[in-house]
């Protein structure tokens, strides 16, 4: 049993959360909206912190799960931040999806405190994250991996260290440009599907049994068919996670021309009141009919 301080209860970091209490961990729990982390330990126990600083006091393990950089930086990096009251050979693990660069700068920070760290960026979604089958992709040192990989253990179905700090959130980038296309094609296939009147059950039983099979596939084109987009991984976030992996690309060289134009695309599905909605609903800006 370990001292757990979770910082940041969202869609993912809430049954994240969730998953390590049901293994036996204590935990105190720290979200900006207060009211949010009293509801969530009123259901699952611990203890609710006011702030970063005070919930990574005296923890073995601090775990982060907020939006963006700003965020990370001010619950971890800021005055009343995780790292200004962390004891020493403690292990920071953050889920959060953030640019490689501020990744290393946390390792960097890290170290000068005798603190382990590891980028640990997941895919699978809201749905992954409940039923505690994450895929984790870890960017650190071997030692702070090996620490925190039993604690990830109960929320994750695979592990993978990637590489040295940064290199997680750089395998997240490579996740979401091959997110981004496929995406688009599915959007593109499913709508042509429907300009040519065939049976979608049909289409997309034989298909999705052959080379054109994904997860987009298996789990989105029938609520895209359905034009329902209220769920999963927002729009917002997506764009957040492009602007990130362009930025990489001008900074290591790499082209990304799709990818850039898909960002481009949910710019448009943004103009079109899509923020919170799931990434599926890319099909929007292209015309049914
Ligand atoms: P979310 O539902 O918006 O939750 C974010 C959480 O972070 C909220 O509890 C929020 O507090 C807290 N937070 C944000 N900024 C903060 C700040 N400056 N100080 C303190 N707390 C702050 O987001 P999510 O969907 O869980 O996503 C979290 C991270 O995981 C993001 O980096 C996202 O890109 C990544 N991710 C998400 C998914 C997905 O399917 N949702 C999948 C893979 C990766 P409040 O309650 O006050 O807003």
């Amino acid at each position: 049993m370990k001292q757990i301080a979770f910082i940041g209860l969202g869609v993912m970091g809430g049954p994240m959360a969730r998953h390590l209490t049901a293994a036996g961990h204590q935990l105190t729990v720290y979200n900006r909206t207060l009211s949010k982390a009293e509801h969530w330990a009123a259901q699952h126990g611990g203890k609710v912190a006011q702030s970063p600083a005070e919930a990574a006091k005296g923890a073995d393990f601090v775990i982060s799960c907020v939006g963006n950089d700003d965020d990370v930086t001010n619950v971890i990096l800021g005055n009343e931040g995780a790292f200004s009251s962390m004891q020493k050979q403690a292990v920071y693990i953050d889920h959060s999806t953030i640019s490689a660069r501020l990744a290393r700068q946390l390792a960097v920070e890290a170290k000068s405190k005798d603190i382990f760290c590891i980028d640990a960026p997941v895919s699978g979604g809201q749905a992954g994250a409940e039923a505690g089958k994450l895929s984790i992709m870890c960017g650190g040192n071997v030692d702070a991996l090996n620490l925190a990989t039993p604690i990830m253990n109960a929320y994750a179905s695979r592990i993978v260290h990637v590489g040295k700090a940064g290199a997680g959130q750089t395998a997240k980038m490579v996740n979401q440009i091959c997110i981004a296309g496929t995406l688009q094609g599915l959007s593109e296939g499913l709508r042509f599907a429907q300009k040519s009147d065939l049976d979608l059950d049909k289409v997309f039983d034989a298909i999705s049994g052959g080379a054109a099979q994904s997860w987009q596939m298996d789990n989105r084109w029938k609520s895209m068919a359905r034009d329902e987009f209220d769920f999963g991984f927002a729009v917002d976030w997506m764009r957040k996670d492009l602007g990130l992996a362009l930025d990489e690309a001008r900074a290591n060289g790499a082209t990304i021309p799709l990818a850039a134009m898909v960002d481009q695309f949910y710019a448009e599905v943004q103009a079109m009141g899509g923020n919170r909605q799931d990434t599926s609903a890319l099909v929007r800006r292209i015309l049914k009919k």
